[in-house]
């Protein structure tokens, strides 16, 4: 570097992806870098050229088909991402391009499949289709996989050589295959350029328990392998070449946050109930199967809130019901005898479609989503009941339909539920009748909750999208993220009249948005009756320490009091005064934190030492 250049910065600020304080070795993978040689191919070589590229199109086939197996065997679960990955091996798009390039240019493989991978990724970027939006860095993953057989270095990731652990692996970014294969590398954490707190790649490294900071800008620029660095998860802060000091506060640091996480985590098996013992139902979010031993290991309760339209993505056609009836019947056998809350696919708004044709819509949260969808694609709703149903005969279900707004859609969404029975019954199958209830996240069910729970076997409020459509804040777009708040008088109130209609009907109420695992949100919750929540699995263990510090009695009181108050800002403070110095010690071992707009802790700013 020149001297009149800027030096690089040391600090560099990225997201928090996965928490934990990682010190190590930069292990740069600039794959994006790859200069891909062009020489030109005699006619009477083309064939041989295509015949090239051909076989190399089948070496990153058996490499991909390799990892799945693998991590088939190591019990994770990331097969509809390298499926959508062996599909595109297989695209037309791709293979009759590259060898018509090859073809009609009379040029090498390699630069006929970068310049096809290229113009493919074009042409995602210009649709309107989210499926192919999202799938454009697919295409750039499975482009480079390729090229590498081509070029002779078929490496799932550049090896480290000789360098030793513990190493930090930057990458532009990272395919959800390659984050799953450093689960078995001397890789210790990551930092990539893109991605945000729930791309894959964030939740396969908290899946994996793997300190990571993403979307860190110009982190290859910065960055040089061999440059030590202090990965600091819980405030998104990579530290380049550190001083002794820092690398020593780092350390230490790190070692607190894993001992703190231990002592949480020491005893998993105390049941969750509060200071004057009051029982508290303690259950799981999960996005994907392999979380379900997570959520065991951090001693849930049960599931009481999967995902399944994690198993929709990546794809372009839905799951079959022998596909989802295999992946159910394994986390209801991995939790039994605990229960596990199936919640029916909740796609569109900001989740991505992708098994679906869903058209492009200008308001998308409040279009064609959830048990809209459901009751469109009705076959592919009953198949997924019928798979749900199946897996009941394993351990204890129940299944859920999310954003319900009328009694008719709840109607509508048992009455496939009763045919998907039918079916089975046709078939010779057997199963279970398991409880079907619904998420409360609207303001309609909200005020329709004393009919939905004549006909509803349970409630679960989803947090998330009730402040959303009750205060109207898109909960994707930062510029209003700080409005969105769950101390709003009426969110509040919602969750109050939902808990009595509830109650008045003798049927269970659940609280499983982000509030739930909102320390300071607790005794609101227990106050205003809640006592089931789900939150996710590694958030468990802090949960069920703060539900211990909590008197019910004291709860009720101010969620009495709270109930009338005007204004976010003043419930807050007043939620705060009381409850903050019963809670801080357990924010983080000891240490103040605050809260993000998405709800998670972090820890406060990194002051190394002088
Ligand atoms: C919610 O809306 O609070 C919820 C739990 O569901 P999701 O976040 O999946 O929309
Ligand atoms: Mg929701």
């Amino acid at each position: 570097m020149s001297d009149s250049e800027p030096a690089a910065p040391r600090r560099i600020l990225g997201i928090p992806a996965s928490p934990g304080v990682v010190v190590g070795r930069a292990f740069v993978v600039d794959r994006r870098r790859v200069t891909v040689p062009r020489w030109h191919v005699p006619a009477d070589g083309v064939d041989a050229e295509i015949a090239r590229f051909r076989l190399a199109l089948v070496a990153a086939r058996a490499q991909l088909e390799g990892i799945k197996s693998r991590l088939a065997s190591d019990g994770s679960d990331h097969s509809g991402i390298l499926e959508a990955h062996l599909m595109m091996l297989g695209d037309d798009m791709l293979i009759v391009q590259v060898e018509q390039a090859i073809r009609d240019e009379c040029v090498n493989a390699e630069w006929a499949l970068r310049r096809t991978v290229e113009k493919i990724k074009e042409v995602f970027d210009a649709t309107s289709d989210d499926y192919f939006r999202e799938r454009r860095s697919d295409v750039d993953f499975v482009g480079e996989r390729v090229l590498r057989q081509l070029m002779g270095d078929p490496t799932e990731l550049p090896r480290p050589g000789d360098m030793h652990g513990p190493l930090v692996l930057v990458a532009h970014e990272l395919s959800p295959a390659d984050t799953a294969a450093l689960a078995r590398s001397n890789v210790a954490a990551f930092v990539t350029e893109v991605g945000t707190g729930t791309s894959h790649t964030a939740i396969m490294a908290r899946a994996l328990t793997m300190p990571a900071v993403v979307g860190a800008p110009d982190a290859l620029r910065t960055i040089a392998s061999g440059d030590l660095l202090v990965v600091d998860g819980l405030r998104g802060v990579v530290l380049r070449n550190p001083t002794d000091g820092e690398c020593a506060d780092a350390t230490d640091r790190g070692e607190r946050y894993g001992a703190f996480v231990l002592s949480l985590r020491s005893n998993t098996a105390r049941p969750a109930c509060t200071r004057d013992g009051h029982a508290v139902k303690l259950r799981a979010n999960i996005e994907l199967p392999g979380e379900a031993a997570v959520a065991i290991d951090h001693g849930a309760d049960g599931i009481g809130l999967y995902r399944t339209e994690f198993l929709y993505i990546d794809r372009r056609e839905p799951p079959s019901e022998e596909e989802q009836f295999e992946t159910f019947k394994r986390i209801v056998a991995t939790m039994a005898p605990r229960i596990v809350t199936l919640r029916t696919f909740d796609l569109g708004g900001d989740k991505f479609s992708t098994a679906f044709r869903i058209p492009k819509e200008m308001n998308p949260a409040l279009g064609v989503r959830a048990v809209r969808l459901a009751l469109r694609e009705r076959d592919v709703f009953r198949a997924q009941l019928r798979a749900m149903l199946r897996a009941s005969c394993f351990g204890e279900v129940r299944i859920m339909v999310p954003m319900v707004t009328a009694v008719g859609e709840l109607r509508a969404a048992r009455a496939e539920f009763e045919l998907a029975k039918r079916e089975l019954a046709a078939r010779g199958e057997s199963w279970v009748d398991v409880p079907f209830g619904i998420m409360i996240e609207t303001p309609s069910a909200v005020t329709m909750a004393d009919l939905l729970a004549r006909e509803a076997d349970f409630f679960s409020i989803g947090t998330n999208d009730l402040v959303q459509y009750t205060l109207a804040i898109d909960r994707g777009n930062v510029n209003v993220a700080h409005l969105a708040s769950t101390f709003d008088p009426s969110i509040l109130r919602a969750i109050a009249a939902v808990c009595r209609a509830a109650r008045e009907r003798g049927i269970p109420c659940a609280v499983c948005g982000a509030m739930a695992a909102d320390l300071l949100s607790l005794p609101v919750l227990l106050g205003l009756g809640v006592f089931e929540l789900s939150v996710e699995p590694t958030a468990v263990p802090e949960v069920k320490e703060a539900l211990r510090r909590i008197d019910v009695s004291e709860a009720r009181e101010l969620a009495s009091q709270l109930l009338d108050m005007p204004t976010a800002a003043e419930i807050e403070a007043r939620v705060r005064a009381r409850w903050e110095p019963v809670l801080t010690s357990l924010l983080l071992g000891g240490e103040a934190g605050q809260y993000t707009e998405t709800g998670r802790f972090v820890l406060p700013e990194y002051r190394p030492s002088a």
